[in-house]
């Protein structure tokens, strides 16, 4: 029977149901996808609202969107290539056991993402175990981190065999499969012998040969009869979304994003951001419509595109019959006429933006270039066009802001549902920085943003999430306008006000308040208790696998489900807010 006979998820329920048994198939490479802290099922640890504003957990299960491109392209050209997602294996079951799944796989080479600096932990404890195990397989490590950190990694970790550096590494893989001589694979530095030997870091294509192919994770999941090593997060079957990528970097340089047009400039060996071509684009989003049927989210910015490739997007999406949602990230405001035009092409549109202040100077010096009178015309236009929901984003730990400046976002994000008359269209929401700051961002590389980095090797941050038990332990930074302390009080203050503000204007009600106020509290009294040295409250990893949802507090159904009062299906909303940057 071919996957293309059967339903989507009529398909992917029957192969749940079979559980994670590997097949015994061999497989040219593995893609591995580790939790954020190994050992997280056996240690006592307070996440707080770090994954409060993303689909993933606390464990940050969610793989990067390379992971489908690189498995895309790799079996198209007839290798035997797997995603294997550990991080959502234990949190799915206490039992998995990660030594004994290694003992049945059969490949040349395991290639684990450090894209997301908070994954090091596991990333570094998943070699580790490989070489323990398996020390015939090779381990290679790629990713924004894995770039960033090249050297270091190849210097003190021995259990990495190879480090591919860049954005867009598919080729370069390829040639490492084949058989290819190290010393000829670009972007490679690798182990020789016992040295290490460094092929430099030359090779950035543009990013239209890559395919997102997602009927490729069917695929796999058929071959290895493994659905939960495929998923790309705890909720993924029960509310679905498909990215398409616009763009790799940014035209824009906000303080604290790793994949800033500074970033990709000083450390990712680009000019400035590289695009999707507009055609490309089109083709993704209708792929995904006509296959699976799933919500598109997609990442970057296309309404910042010149009028002649939005009107192209715009009408061959109308003309093909875009019939799924469509949710989309801004990041600046845009006019009423391209509102407009987008509409047009889809009924169904959502959208996130980040202002992160309501004081335009902070915004401004954080790298947004708008005023709140632009915002709230852009939110005002996009609610009286018909916009599904609009998703608003403050953040806690701006470079130029204090706790009262915190305190008058949100007062704003209340000015902001009344003055678009509570309409239920409209979430505004509040998060933490954290827990790392990107490296290669202007926060982290340039001290005059009044940011104090408590850790800067990788090795630094490993510790952190090694020896830290709360968020406020794995924060690896403080400002010179609030101390760690601050940040995680002004975070639990700020998301309590917020939800307050919520319930007294009808987007939630009294039990939805008192029940995150409950998981609030209990988070905000394990920190203190542990700041004292008791940690009597600190909540068990485990309480991680019991179910994906029951540890958040409403703002986080309020980004994964619509209006939660409807009666149809919940909307799917999940934002891959972490693409670029470290918000994840
Ligand atoms: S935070 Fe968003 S808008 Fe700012 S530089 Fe990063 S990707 Fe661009």
């Amino acid at each position: 029977m071919k996957a293309q006979d059967l339903s989507f998820f009529g398909f992917f329920l029957n192969l749940y149901i079979c559980g994670f048994n590997i097949e015994l198939v061999k497989f040219d490479l593995v893609l591995m996808h580790p939790p954020s802290i190994y050992d997280f099922r056996k240690r006592d640890i307070v996440a707080g609202p770090i994954s409060e504003l993303v689909p993933s957990t606390g464990v940050f299960e969610m793989y990067p969107i390379g992971f489908l491109a690189i498995l895309s392209y790799l079996n198209a050209r007839g290798y035997r290539v797997r995603i294997d997602n550990i991080a959502l294996k234990m949190l799915g079951s206490r039992k998995y056991d990660f030594n004994e799944e290694l003992l049945k796989i059969d490949t040349n080479y395991i290639g684990i993402d450090l894209h997301w600096l908070p994954h090091v932990h596991g990333a570094l404890n998943l070699a580790r175990i490989i070489k323990e195990e398996r020390p015939d397989i090779k381990v290679m490590l790629g990713g924004f981190s894995a770039t960033y950190y090249a050297k270091e990694i190849m210097a003190n970790f021995k259990d990495v065999d190879l480090v591919i550096r860049g954005d867009t590494t598919e080729q370069p893989m390829e040639m490492v499969l084949e058989g290819r001589r190290m010393e000829d694979v670009p972007n490679a530095i690798f182990r020789d012998n016992g040295r290490v030997r460094d092929n430099g870091f030359t090779f950035v294509p543009d990013m239209d040969y890559q395919e997102f192919d997602y009927t490729q994770i069917i695929k796999s999941s058929i071959k290895t009869m493994d659905v939960s090593g495929h998923l790309p997060y705890c909720d993924w079957m029960k509310e679905p979304v498909a990215m398409v990528l616009s763009t790799h970097g940014c035209s824009y340089s906000c303080g604290i994003c790793g994949g800033s047009y500074f970033a990709f400039k000083n450390f990712y060996n680009r000019s400035g951001p590289i695009f999707r071509s507009s055609q490309k684009i089109v083709e993704d989003i209708m792929r995904i419509n006509d296959d699976l049927k799933i919500p598109v989210f997609v990442a970057g910015d296309i309404l910042m595109r010149p009028d002649r490739e939005t009107d192209y997007i715009f009408d061959n999406l109308r003309k093909e019959g875009l019939d799924v949602p469509l949710l989309m990230e801004v990041f600046v405001p845009h006019t009423r006429e391209r509102l407009l035009k987008l509409m047009r092409a889809s009924p169904d549109v959502s959208m996130e933006i980040s202002p992160d202040s309501s004081d335009d100077r902070i915004r401004f010096k954080n790298g947004r270039p708008y005023v709140n009178k632009a915002l709230e015309k852009f939110v005002f236009d996009f609610m009286d066009l018909g916009g599904k929901k609009m998703d608003v984003y403050f953040m806690v730990g701006l470079s130029g802001q204090t706790r009262e400046d915190v305190l008058k976002d949100v007062k704003y994000a209340r000015h902001l549902m009344e003055s678009n008359n509570n309409d239920k269209r409209l979430f505004v929401f509040t998060s933490p920085l954290s827990p790392f700051l990107d490296p290669g961002s202007k926060a982290f590389e340039t001290p005059g943003m009044g940011y104090k980095l408590r850790f800067r090797t990788l090795l630094d941050h490993y510790n952190g999430l090694d020896q830290g038990r709360t968020w406020e332990d794995f924060l690896s930074y403080e400002t010179d306008w609030m101390d760690r302390q601050t940040i995680v009080e002004t975070t639990y203050d700020a998301i309590d006000l917020l939800l307050k503000d919520k319930e007294e204007l009808g987007y939630i009600d009294r039990e939805e308040y008192s029940r995150s106020h409950h998981v609030l509290e209990s988070s905000r009294l394990a920190v203190r208790l542990s700041r004292a040295g008791d940690y009597g409250m600190l909540s068990r990893g485990e309480a991680l696998i019991k179910d994906c949802g029951d540890k958040y507090t409403i703002l986080k159904k309020q980004i994964m489900w619509g209006d939660p009062t409807s009666g149809e299906k919940k909307l799917i909303f999940m934002i891959y807010r972490s693409l670029h940057s470290s918000r994840k």
